[in-house]
């Protein structure tokens, strides 16, 4: 599956605010946005003016994309698949991207980024339910068992990581960094994940 490889900076001074892509990076002062918090480009400074309704929309549409990393055409197949669900559209929308494999990994706490889980998937270090699952866009359900497949659990950094992330795993998730298994309790209710995104605003994008 394609996926954006441009400078992954540049997204988050584009949407005006950090999305943290890059890990330990965003929380540092080497944060780009911390000293360039505008648009990028030779014209960045003078594209600060209030954005369009439609504007608002397709930048608030922008910013969930590109914090799950997922290119156009799969987040339209995303949007169809929430609209079509029982329920709210946009809390269907933000709970089929909170399943996907790669950002259950990246919550779990075994990568630094959602970019850096997506890898380790597509490396084939994942398990669901026993069986090495090597596509990020999986969908877990509730109940499933995520492990990082034995022949990788000596993997440079990967327990650490997961030891020091083992206080900050969702509600909805349990991990043992010992044994670098965790299982979906269930699939995450909106307020429960934690984005600062106004979905209504997407799916006003949609319904134009
Ligand atoms: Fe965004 Fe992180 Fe880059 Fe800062 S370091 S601009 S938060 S991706």
């Amino acid at each position: 599956m394609a996926r954006y490889t441009g400078p992954v900076c540049r997204l988050c001074r584009r949407e005006g605010e950090k999305l943290f892509l890059k890990g330990a990076k965003c929380m540092s002062e080497k944060c780009p946005f911390e000293k360039r918090p505008y648009p990028p480009g030779q014209h960045g400074q003078g594209r600060m003016r209030r954005p369009s309704e439609y504007g608002l929309h397709l930048r608030e549409k922008q910013k969930l994309r590109r914090i799950y990393g997922v290119l156009e055409r799969q987040f339209e197949r995303y949007y169809e698949n929430a609209a079509r669900a029982k329920g709210v559209t946009g809390e269907n929308l933000l709970i089929m991207l909170e399943a996907r494999l790669d950002n259950i990994v990246y919550r779990l706490g075994w990568a630094p980024s959602r970019a850096a889980a997506r890898q380790l998937v597509r490396h084939g270090h994942i398990a669901v339910n026993g069986r090495k699952v090597s596509i990020p866009s999986y969908a877990v359900r509730a109940g499933d068992e995520i492990a990082v497949r034995e022949k990788s659990r000596n993997l440079p950094g990967l327990r650490e990581q997961a030891e020091a992330a083992s206080t900050q795993v969702p509600e909805w998730l349990e991990m043992n960094p010992e044994t670098l298994t965790g299982r979906v309790i269930a699939l995450p209710r909106r307020d429960q994940i934690d984005l600062n995104i106004q979905e209504h605003l997407i799916v006003e994008h949609y319904s134009r």
